[in-house]
């Protein structure tokens, strides 16, 4: 007799019969105008393309060349296949943007948390983890060898008794930029107290097209590794870690979600380099004015793109999302537990700057409404 499937149909059954079910929506189009199937054209505030990149010219084009030039798959690992130019010159510049030494690609910025806190989460160290943090470092944490301690959220002086309380190494991680809540971490303050008790700080700057910044000079008193996503800000799919050149080499080396897995594509490498260009040139810089002009507008002076509207309850949430899509063709996702705490249900906006004026308002009178 073969349980699995009896398995498997209690567990949907225990999902779907608390309310939490789950299915993927299809929509046609680049973003952030797509088709839906019965034709109706809808504005999604639902992705993280914050400045629009995944539809830049140069960027699609750089793709195309780099499909003609290069094929479509890279092979296999880097160091069974040998990387790509690409690979290289993208490494390079995303160092000199971090202004760190050196910078190593992943195939996601999820593999990045893992391949950085499985490799310097060695059993002797301690990790302590904002209880805000992604998943990707949460199954980081779990995947190190490492005690992990979760702190409270942002709560510095919290961090500053963990570490007091231990002797030893130590790492301090978490987001710059709380997925969920758009709130920012205290990075400064994080700085100093990892300077004064020896610690690593670990960065996850995914979601930080506005910063917060590390402070200038902060990489020479500590050592920061930063990890970033290819897939937000850079409009590709990828991740990457940037830091000290030493630090780097013992990830090619010992980091298995680098080693044991296929290099990220030559369209996804040449997509983030030109992305990358554009983000750092004259462009870039209005993309990021006129991205902090369109948060101004929903919610004033906030720090991040992500814009949380904390309704409590799951079907509150559930059902103002589905108005926004039915009434104003708006896709505002539902974020509900297990991604947030129970009560916590809202809805999470995710500006850009491809979205026009119009979208805004139109977003800015929906939410009034609600
Ligand atoms: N870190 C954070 C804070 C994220 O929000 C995400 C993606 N949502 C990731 C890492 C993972 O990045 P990727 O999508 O490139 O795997």
């Amino acid at each position: 007799m073969n349980p699995w499937p009896g398995r498997v149909a209690a567990r949907n059954a225990a999902i779907a019969g608390a309310g939490r079910w789950r299915s993927i929506r299809t929509l046609d189009g680049g973003g952030p105008r797509f088709a839906l199937d019965d034709g109706r054209t809808i504005v999604s505030f639902a992705s993280n393309d914050y400045l629009g990149l995944t539809q830049h010219p140069a960027v699609v084009a750089a793709a195309h060349d780099a499909i003609d030039h290069f094929g479509t798959g890279s092979g296999s690992a880097r160091l069974i296949v040998g990387g790509r130019p690409l690979h290289r010159d993208l490494e390079h510049e995303l160092a000199a943007w971090k202004n760190a030494e050196a910078a190593l690609l992943f195939p996601t910025g999820f593999a990045a948390n893992l391949g950085v806190l499985s490799t310097f989460g060695t059993d002797d160290v301690l990790i302590i983890s904002d209880e805000l943090n992604h998943a990707s470092i949460i199954d980081g944490c779990r995947l190190s060898r490492a005690r992990v301690t979760v702190a409270r959220h942002a709560d510095v002086d919290h961090v500053a008794a963990l570490l007091r309380d231990h002797h030893g190494g130590a790492i301090v991680v978490t987001d710059t930029v709380f997925s969920m809540d758009g709130d920012v971490a205290p990075v400064g303050a994080l700085v100093e107290l990892c300077a004064r008790h020896g610690a690593m700080l670990v960065l996850d700057e995914a979601h930080a097209v506005l910063g917060p910044k590390l402070p200038d000079g902060a990489a020479d008193e500590i050592t920061v590794l930063r990890v970033g996503t290819l897939s937000k800000m850079l409009g590709a799919l990828g991740g990457f870690v940037a830091g000290p050149r030493p630090f780097i080499d013992l990830l090619v080396n010992a980091a298995r979600p680098f080693i044991f897995t296929t290099a990220p594509t030559p369209a996804d490498t040449a997509a983030a380099l030109a992305a990358l260009q554009v983000l750092r040139g004259s462009e870039g810089a209005s993309l990021i004015e006129r991205l902090r002009g369109a948060i101004d507008q929903v919610a004033p002076q906030h720090p991040s793109p992500i814009v949380p509207i904390v309704l409590g309850d799951e079907q509150r949430a559930l059902d103002a999302s589905a108005s926004l899509l039915d009434d104003h063709g708006l896709l505002v996702p539902a974020i509900r537990p297990p991604t947030v705490p129970a009560g916590t249900s809202r809805l999470r906006v995710a500006l850009s700057a491809a979205h026009s004026d119009d979208d805004i308002d139109r977003l800015a009178k929906a939410l009034a409404g609600l």
